[in-house]
């Protein structure tokens, strides 16, 4: 059995605790590798090391530490297929789907060379007498990024360009799931020019998060996972002075208005619904049709596009739709909360329950779902389900459609498919959520604008990527300067302003 363990000091080693993950094939069910959990010791043993690292590449200068990120796309891009074809057989999703996510990292790496543009401070001539006054952008020292399963080169390389860029020292606790892309990133980063020991990336479960939020070397915690392993890691990055952003769960609504065009709504809602098999945290899940009209329509559009999707092993060609979801657990925890909405009495459309893909029989797949007649109430509305289900909640008018989205605890994205400017404007200005679609129905913000979620979908300040990710990665520092021909002479004793 392959054992995959970490990347410490600038190459793969050995777990040394004893302790395994089983890391599966979600298209055939079987256990492919198994990945070392750190110790303790292990995580400390690394930090410490990058804590050394840091010092000559906090120093380096940052138009240097630019040139590797410039490498570092390159050499992304040299080995893309490779890097997709590991991430579809550990995550399951499609390979142009694991091409995207890759993609979408890499396009942070690209922002990241203009790192000595965003590491600028500020400069005032003559803020007094002979005084100058300037700011100045300084790492931060070692930072953590705790990454989820579901975009397992994405997420990591959006913590690591920013870090990294900014001359931090970065571990890196990728998920347990899908771990061998960011070791495989982790060995480019090396390929490009990264000094050894800047980036570790130590595999583990809690213990090595716990491990991490308890160190008094690690300065901040960039997370990304679930609503409540975010609120964790938020109150414990309080607790022992970390700074910390921490993107959680989501339950993202689509509005469909009586104007809209319905053949592109119901595209839309089916790429955004059922694309990776749900499991992204801009996925749709909730349709939003205002008018029994509209709604009516809606279903029949859906119906036979939710009924053609194809749902296969990536290995099947790029005309699969969707994949596995990504353990048995997940499955059965997707197919118990599609028997709680047909209990609590939501009308199943498309019954995804017996889907069964023959020479697969042992792999995670889940059939497409879609519900009608969902209510606020119903434990399949309020849950994120992260799977291939999605659910129809009618509104009666678009102050009530609106007010669902509003009343939500999730505000991660949302989106309005309308042809009407008015209403558009009024929603995006109007709603509570970090990301809004109009017309759009996963609107993921680019590289170079900032990604986050508003609600229980994000605790923490600052977004992620964009310039927010260097004003997350840096701290400011002001300096007031005299030289001794602007000094009077005495002592001063009032806390004055300036002349
Ligand atoms: P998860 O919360 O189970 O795991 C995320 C990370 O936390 C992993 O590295 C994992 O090892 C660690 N972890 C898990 N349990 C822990 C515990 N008890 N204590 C400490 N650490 C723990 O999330 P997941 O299942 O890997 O990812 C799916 C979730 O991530 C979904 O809720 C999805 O919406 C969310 N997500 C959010 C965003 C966003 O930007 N808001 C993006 C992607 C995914």
């Amino acid at each position: 059995m392959k054992e995959i363990g970490h990347w410490i000091d600038g190459k793969e080693v050995s777990g040394k605790s004893g302790r395994f993950a089983d890391v599966f094939n979600p298209a055939t069910g079987e256990v492919q590798a198994r990945l070392a959990l750190s110790s303790d010791e292990e995580m400390a043993h690394a930090i410490a090391r990058a804590a050394e690292a840091q010092v000559a590449w906090g120093a380096t200068n940052p138009q240097k530490r630019a040139r590797v990120m410039m490498k570092m796309v390159d050499l992304i891009n040299r080995d893309m297929d490779k890097l997709a074809e590991v991430l579809s057989s550990e995550h399951g999703k499609t390979f142009p789907d694991a091409k995207g996510d890759i993609q979408r990292g890499l396009e942070v790496i690209e922002f990241c060379v203009a790192a000595p543009h965003f590491m600028k401070g500020e400069f005032t001539d003559g803020a007094g007498p002979g005084i100058d006054m300037y700011s100045m952008r300084q790492p931060l020292g070692v930072v953590a990024g705790i990454t989820p399963f579901n975009f397992p080169a994405m997420i990591p390389l959006w913590k690591m360009g920013p870090a990294l860029a900014a001359g931090n020292a970065m571990i890196l606790k990728p998920s347990e799931r899908d771990p061998s892309v960011p070791l495989m990133l982790a060995a480019l980063w090396k390929e490009a020019g990264l000094p050894d020991g800047v980036l570790q990336v130590v595999n583990g479960d809690k213990g090595a998060v716990d491990a991490i939020l308890n160190s008094d070397v690690i300065q901040a915690v960039g997370f990304v996972g679930s609503t409540p392993i975010a609120q964790y890691i938020y109150e414990n990055c309080a607790r022992t002075g970390k700074r910390s952003q921490c993107f959680g769960g989501a339950k993202n609504h689509m509005i469909i208005m009586p104007d809209a065009d319905l053949d592109q709504a119901a595209d839309a809602l089916v790429g955004a619904g059922f694309g990776a098999a749900g499991e992204r945290c801009m996925a749709i899940s909730v349709a939003v049709p205002v008018g029994d009209e509209t709604a009516d329509k809606l279903i029949e559009k859906l119906v036979p596009k939710i009924e053609k999707l194809k749902v296969g092993p990536y290995t099947a060609g790029d005309d699969v739709d969707y994949g596995p979801v990504v353990t048995k657990a997940a499955k059965e925890n997707i197919l118990r909360l599609v028997q709680t909405g047909v209990d609590q009495g939501a009308e199943l459309v498309v019954d995804g329950r017996d889907f069964n893909l023959q020479g697969y029989e042992d792999g995670f797949f889940v059939g497409p779902h879609l519900f009608d007649r969902v209510t606020p109430e119903m434990d399949i509305y309020k849950t994120e389900i992260f799977g291939p289900v999605l659910s129809t909640v009618r509104a009666k008018s678009y102050d009530e459609a609106l007010d669902l989205v509003m009343s939500h605890e999730y505000g991660n994205g949302t989106a309005i498919f309308t042809r009407d400017g008015d209403t558009a404007r009024d929603f995006a200005s109007r709603c509570n959520i970090g990301m809004v679609g109009i017309n759009v129905p996963i609107p993921v913000p680019l590289a170079y604008h900032t990604f986050g979620g508003w609600k229980k979908s994000g605790f923490g300040d600052l977004n992620q990527h964009g310039p927010d990710a260097f004003r997350f990665y840096t701290r400011t520092k002001t300096v007031t300067s005299r030289w001794p021909s602007g000094i009077k002479e005495g002592a001063a004793f009032n806390f004055k302003a300036m002349d």
